[in-house]
């Protein structure tokens, strides 16, 4: 059955008012009608079965019908920064760890990023890769969809970034004494975890110290050097697995 999310389902109303993108997809793209069924998702994981009950100007009415088993986030809090890359890879790498359930991706531009959109540019990449994360969602049953950050700059990140707590790591390419691998098994399983991945042409050794000054540190993935969004994957991938939720 088609999966729409909302941002809050009210448990204790029978209505509920769909408005936007997803509500435009409802009637303009699926054409779908009163007493069609689907089920609804908000962001705290409510899940319930519901049927289309009006559908007018711009919005879409549906009538909850019963409540699903809640959905539960990962025990990992796991964010990626991404130096933007070329539609086609940062499209594969949002579709990707939005299944994987990573919770949060902050674009950036660095040094050698290639890829450098003016303000219109950036508006209309949000609006793609949202697109991108939320139909990924839908189709994994995520709690709640990937969110997206505007794109900023590399050190604008790493100022952000400066004072948040838990695990941060930046993936360096050139790294030639700590590896992931060992990083891990060393360390003890936290619940929040950054990690930081370069543009197709990696990062400088300035940008790497950088980020060691805000709390980064660099590990190698070993010697394979890895595209960037394949990277980004296995880094979500591998985390989920060491302290988050790719096990039952
Ligand atoms: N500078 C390189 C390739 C960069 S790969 C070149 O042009 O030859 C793009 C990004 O993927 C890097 O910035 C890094 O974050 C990550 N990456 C790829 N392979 C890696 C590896 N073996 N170890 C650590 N990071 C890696």
């Amino acid at each position: 059955m088609r999966r729409f999310f909302i941002e809050n389902i009210d448990p204790q109303e029978e209505l509920c008012t769909l408005t936007g993108q997803e509500a435009r997809h409802i009637y303009k793209v699926l054409r779908m009608e009163p007493g069609d069924p689907l089920i609804l998702l908000d962001r705290q994981g409510r899940h319930y079965q519901a049927r289309i009950d009006a559908i007018s100007r711009q919005q879409v009415q549906v009538k909850l019908e019963k409540p699903l088993p809640v959905l539960t986030a990962s025990p990992l809090d796991l964010t990626i920064c991404q130096a933007v890359l070329k539609p086609r890879a940062m499209d594969l790498l949002i579709e990707k760890i939005s299944e994987l359930g990573v919770t949060r991706l902050l674009p950036f531009i660095s040094s050698r990023t290639v890829l450098r959109p003016d303000a219109a540019q950036a508006k209309a990449k949000m609006r793609h890769w949202q697109a991108v994360a939320q139909s990924a969602a839908k189709q994994s049953e995520r709690a709640a969809p990937l969110s997206i950050e505007p794109i900023r700059g590399f050190e604008e990140i790493l100022n952000q970034l400066q004072t948040e707590t838990g695990c941060k790591l930046i993936l360096w390419e050139e790294e030639e004494f700590i590896d992931l691998k060992s990083l891990l098994k060393a360390s003890a399983a936290q619940s929040h975890f950054i990690g930081m991945i370069g543009p197709e042409g990696g990062f400088n050794q300035n940008e790497v110290q950088l980020a060691g000054a805000a709390g980064f540190v660099s590990v190698s993935l070993g010697r394979r050097i890895l595209r960037a969004e394949t990277a980004g994957i296995t880094l979500s991938a591998l985390m989920q697995y060491e302290w988050g939720d790719l096990g039952l």
